[in-house]
């Protein structure tokens, strides 16, 4: 029986982590990809993180997993398939959850949920069928293969930005294709792409299917302000319109909002008591790895405050 499972080992998990082993509770951390660090070990560059900038973001989750470590936090693998309640508890006794995973089941007072989020697909015939086949959600691990060759960014927020000008290093030409006429991405990375000769952005436009032989050889577009259509040659695309919460598992047993991410204020209690969430998966403005770390040691501190005077 632990005190706590945490769910996820990106930023806001390892935070817990950390914070729980330095709060002296028993326990566990679950994460489903064997290398820790969550969306940051798919990042080229993380430059807005407060005292390390332009640091790697394999590197950083690197760091974030030896902390955790060096404090003696127990790991294990596995995909959470259910969390099921066992014993609600009361003001004076503290719940039970079993945490259901394929390679076994635990048990817990409580739970902070950091499953974080994973990539929007763009749902347009040839998407599933070419990816890996010229269709990747993660210029940082595929780009390279690109080298001298065309390719289209999808999307006009940070990631997508950032995947341009990652690409422009070495494709001879990068498309970024936008629906709207500006971008979402911060100004700073607006300014960098705009200066870059082998980008064109393509304004207004949506991709509607993506086309190929073998692999992917064509993007067909749609201007949605002029309704005219075209076909933009590509060796690969990259899509990059947004995050969707990791939070599917937990939709029957947590209040959620219309978009998925689990409702919590700061404290990270969620509308289960003993359950709490920490990072992207929930519902807040701002996403950054800042965030995700401080939220993880809000929850902890939520999970302390919860169990005092509670028997276990
Ligand atoms: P995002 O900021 O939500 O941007 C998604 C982009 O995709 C938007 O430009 C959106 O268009 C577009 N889009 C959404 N659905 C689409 C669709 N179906 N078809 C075509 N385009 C679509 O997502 P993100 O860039 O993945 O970033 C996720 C979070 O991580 C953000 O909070 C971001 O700030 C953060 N982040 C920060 C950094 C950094 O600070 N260095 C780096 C990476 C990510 P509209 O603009 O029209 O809505």
């Amino acid at each position: 029986m632990y005190d706590l499972i945490i769910i996820g080992s990106g930023p806001a998990g390892l935070s817990a982590a950390v914070y729980a082993k330095r709060a002296g509770l028993n326990m566990l951390i679950i994460e489903k990809n064997p290398v820790s660090g969550g969306q940051i070990i798919d990042t080229y560059e993380v430059d807005n993180y407060l005292g390390i900038p332009g640091v790697n973001g394999f590197d950083l989750a690197m760091k974030f997993r030896e902390h955790a470590d060096k404090l003696g936090a127990e790991f294990a693998d596995g995909t959470v398939t259910k969390v099921e309640v066992i014993d609600k508890g009361s003001d004076t006794k503290a719940p039970v959850y079993k945490v259901v995973t394929d390679a076994g089941e635990y048990e817990t007072h409580t739970v902070i949920l950091a499953t974080g989020a994973h990539h929007s697909k763009l749902g347009v015939p040839g998407e599933e069928e070419y990816t890996g086949k010229g269709v990747s959600y993660c210029a940082t691990c595929d780009g390279a293969f690109y080298k001298g060759k065309v390719t289209a960014v999808n999307g006009g927020g940070d990631v997508a930005v950032e995947d341009a000008i990652f690409l422009s290093r070495f494709c001879s030409k990068v498309y970024l294709i936008h629906r709207r006429d500006e971008l979402r991405a911060t100004r700073i990375l607006q300014d960098e792409l705009f200066g870059l000769p082998n980008v064109e952005i393509i304004w207004d436009s949506v991709v509607k299917e993506i086309n190929g032989e073998d692999k992917v050889n064509s993007v067909h577009i749609e201007n949605v302000k002029t309704k005219e259509e075209k076909d933009v040659t590509v060796d690969g695309i990259f899509v990059a319109i947004g995050i969707h919460p990791s939070t599917d598992l937990f939709a029957d047993l947590l209040e959620c909002d219309e978009k998925g991410y689990v409702v919590a204020s700061e404290d990270g209690a969620t509308s289960m008591p003993g359950i709490f969430v920490a990072g992207d998966s929930r519902k807040k403005r701002l996403r950054q790895i800042v965030t995700a770390v401080a939220d993880g040691a809000n929850a902890v501190t939520s999970v302390q405050d919860f169990l005092v005077g509670k028997e276990k």
